[in-house]
Formats: C-alpha cells, structure tokens, sequence
C-alpha cells in the first residue's frame, strides 16, 4: 500500500497501537487480586512500564517494591509481566510469599527456549538490553549458557566455546530491523548459528512498529505516548525517525506535548506503547484538537483479537470465591 500523502492538519492514528494482551493480562492480574483479597498487594517492580499504570495501581492499594526481600513475610506478591528469573522464585519460596506469576507467556515461551537450548548444552546469545528486567528474569533461567548481547556493534566481543553449538533467542520487545542486523552480523560470525524456534519478538512489538512505520513518512511529528522504561514504546521513536518522520517524540501525558513542536507541522503522527492505556492517546489526541488537528485518520496495519487467561492462582483463587 502506499503511505499517507500529506495534507493540512491532520493525525495519523497508528493501528494497533497501546494495550496487548499480556500487559492487559497483568493490570488485569493486579485488579482482581485487589478485588479478592484486599490491600495491600505487593508487586515486584513495575507491573508494566507505564507511569499511569503504576500510580494508578499504587492509589487502589499495590505497592510497588523492587525486590521479594522487601516484602514482608507470608504476604501476597504479584510477578510483573517481565517475568522472572528461577533464582527469585526461590528467594519467594524462602520468605514464603504467596505468588501471583503475571509473566506474559510470550516471554515465558523465551524461557522455555533458553532452558530447552541451555539442556543441549548450547551457547545463547540474547539479543536484548542489558539490565533490563525481561532481560535478567531470561538469562537467569541459564546464566552459565547465555551472553547478552546488546547491540549489532556487540557482535565483534561475542566469544562461544564452539562456533558450530550457537544459537540465538531474542528479547520479546526489540526493534524488528535492528534485530534482524545483529543476527546477519552474528551470522558472518557463526555461520551455522540456529534460530530461535519461532519469532521471539512478540507480536505487539511487530505489529506497533509496522503501524509506525507506514505512517512516519508522511509525518511532520510523531507522538509516541509511552514511558522512557518501556523499551517496545522507546522502539517505536526510533522507528519512527528511521521510516521518514522529521520529528519524535517519546511522552507519559499530554501535559508533556510541546506547543514549539507543533510550529509548521501539517501532519502529527500518533500511536502508543504496549504498555499504554487508551485515556493517554486520547488526552494527546484532544491537545492536538484543541490546536486544529480534530481531523484525525486511521492507519490500521493490522488487527489484533490476542487474549490470555490470567494467571491459574488467580483463576484457582476466583473460582474458591465462587
Ligand atoms: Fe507480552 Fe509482547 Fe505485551 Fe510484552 S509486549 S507483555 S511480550 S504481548
């Protein structure tokens, strides 16, 4: 299809854009554990990387801690959609806390792979950032197997035990293209390097970054709603910016929009983090009606009907509540 040519003021609506279903999963998850059982509600590390998310939570009773040790023995914790690694599962175990797993199963089939490779005795390369949770909850499943690596400038440093024994699984919410580069360098390395069974790059990142995609070149200016943890919603700048948009910019709320951003814009490109609630789309796209951009046109990419069901304690604790 062609992209958008440009013309007066107008918005550019990505779509899919905000909530996927595994972040949809774990506010979901955080809610009906409130519901059930009171406050408070530990939760380890964000839930989402979502500012609202987490303030929002914070108010109906979660409280937000960085590690199992600080929550109080015997208390309830919830595992944030990140996943984690088996190391803090036990560290819960030893404190006796009761656990809500709220990892998004696309990160836990990664996991899977990681612990499935590491049985064979492979070396794994992680494409993924460094300390970020999703990254340490993987590698942790196998760390004596499994190097991160960050970058395609990363590659020259990898070194393997046997370059015939490499394979190379990714973290769920990189950039599509930049990922695709480190594994063709990786490749002029490790000529036999394996894939990883199926995309680990989950489907959200994938179908965001091509909405972005087609209607950046059109685009004078493209709004990313999202947080500056949130590494799928920090992607989609970058996207933006290399499909052709002249501007981008990454922000939590409306409140943030720049008036100087707008000067000699025609056409704002808009779209959202996975990790996004629809009312922060809506508040950017009412700033912009506000300033003469209420024509407001669609760029759909794709449609997304993914659902999960929430974690089975919280299934098995629903159904003891009748
Ligand atoms: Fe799961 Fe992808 Fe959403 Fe992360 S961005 S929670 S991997 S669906």
């Amino acid at each position: 299809d062609a992209a958008p040519v440009p013309t007066g003021k107008r918005v550019l609506l990505a779509a899919p854009r905000g909530y996927c279903a595994g972040v949809d999963r774990a506010v979901i998850a955080v809610e009906k554990a409130l519901d059930l059982h009171g406050a408070p509600i530990y939760v380890r590390k964000e839930i989402v990387h979502n500012k609202y998310v987490v303030e929002t939570l914070t108010e109906r009773g979660a409280i937000f801690v960085s590690e199992t040790d600080d929550v109080p023995e015997g208390a309830r914790v919830v595992f944030s959609a990140h996943g984690v690694s088996p190391a803090v599962v036990e560290a819960a175990e030893a404190r006796s806390l009761v656990t809500i797993d709220a990892t998004c199963p696309l990160v836990t089939k990664v996991h899977k792979e990681a612990v499935r490779f590491a049985d064979e005795d492979y070396d794994i390369l992680l494409i993924g950032h460094e300390g970020h949770e999703e990254v340490e909850g993987t590698a942790g499943e196998a760390p004596e197997h499994i190097q991160v690596v960050n970058s395609p400038e990363d590659v020259d440093s990898v070194t393997v035990r046997d370059p015939d024994k490499v394979v190379w699984i990714s973290q769920t919410t990189l950039s599509v293209d930049e990922t695709m580069e480190t594994v063709r360098r990786l490749r002029e390395r490790f000529p036999t390097l394996q894939d990883p069974p199926s995309d680990d790059i989950c489907y959200a990142t994938q179908n965001r970054q091509v909405a972005v995609k087609k209607l950046a070149p059109a685009c004078d200016l493209v709004i990313v709603v999202g947080s500056t943890n949130s590494s799928n919603s920090v992607r989609l700048v970058e996207v933006a910016l290399d499909a052709g948009a002249r501007a981008s910019y990454l922000i939590d709320y409306a409140k943030e929009m720049d008036e100087a951003w707008l000067d000699g814009v025609s056409t704002v490109g808009v779209t959202s983090g996975a990790s996004v609630p629809e009312i922060l789309v809506d508040d950017v796209l009412k700033f912009l009606a506000q300033r003469g951009y209420s024509d407001v046109q669609e760029v759909r990419t794709a449609t997304e009907d993914l659902m999960f069901s929430l974690p089975k304690e919280l299934r098995a604790d629903l159904k003891q509540a009748g």
